[in-house]
């Protein structure tokens, strides 16, 4: 399956909560969910079945799967992988959901969004360990430090994501450098420090059928 390009305020719309895919825009009474709470489409207002069960699972799964901007192939790796280690397997799939290298960018104010995140690290300016780092899924470890590369260090979308981060406080795993546009990764991610408006128990309830 592709990657989904098209508006990405109806995938909010279609899950009836903000999912925080376009930045600033979603904090501000632009917000379509504002006006339109009901799924998109012609039947979008009358469609209004209660969801429970499978259909409630299928919906967690695919608000996380959203809001990281993930693939079901990969999200589904994601899952095997935190199935078989030794853990509390819907707190360690959110934990390589948040070790994701886009993820650590937004996080750190590099980007008002995971999207644009994805993007400033698929076209090279980010590094890790003074390394350039080019794909949005490599998972970030304890002592790694993420930062924005010298030159592109003046780019608008950079500069304007600062007064963002402003507004969003680092989770405490992270220990962000703002001045030198650098962060660096001091814990891994407990699910209590990870904001998320999503039921991981149910993701899991859904794959371990
Ligand atoms: Fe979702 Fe943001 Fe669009 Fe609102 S503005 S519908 S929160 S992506």
């Amino acid at each position: 399956m592709a990657r989904y390009t098209g508006p990405v305020c109806r995938l909010c719309r279609r899950e009836g909560t903000k999912l925080f895919l376009k930045g600033t825009k979603c904090l501000s009474d632009r917000c379509p969910l504002e006006k339109r709470n009901f799924a998109p489409g012609q039947h979008g207002q009358s469609r209004k079945a209660k969801v429970v069960g499978y259909g409630l699972q299928l919906r967690e799964k695919q608000k996380a799967k959203r809001i990281y901007f993930t693939l079901e192939t990969q999200f589904r790796a994601y899952y095997e992988k935190a199935n078989r280690a030794t853990g509390v397997t819907g707190d360690l799939l959110i934990q390589q959901l948040e070790r994701r290298l886009d993820n650590v960018a937004f996080r750190l104010g590099f980007a008002i969004s995971r999207r644009q995140a994805r993007q400033i690290v698929r076209h090279g300016h980010v590094e890790v360990n003074g390394r350039k780092v080019n794909i949005p899924s490599f998972q970030v470890s304890v002592g790694d430090v993420v930062a924005i590369r010298e030159n592109a260090r003046k780019l608008v979308v950079v500069e304007s994501a600062r007064d963002y981060a402003a507004s969003n406080p680092v989770p405490s795993w992270l220990q962000p450098d703002f001045a030198n546009l650098s962060g660096k990764v001091v814990s891994l991610p407990r699910r209590d420090e990870v904001n998320l408006p999503v039921n991981e128990q149910l993701i899991v309830e859904l794959y371990s059928k």
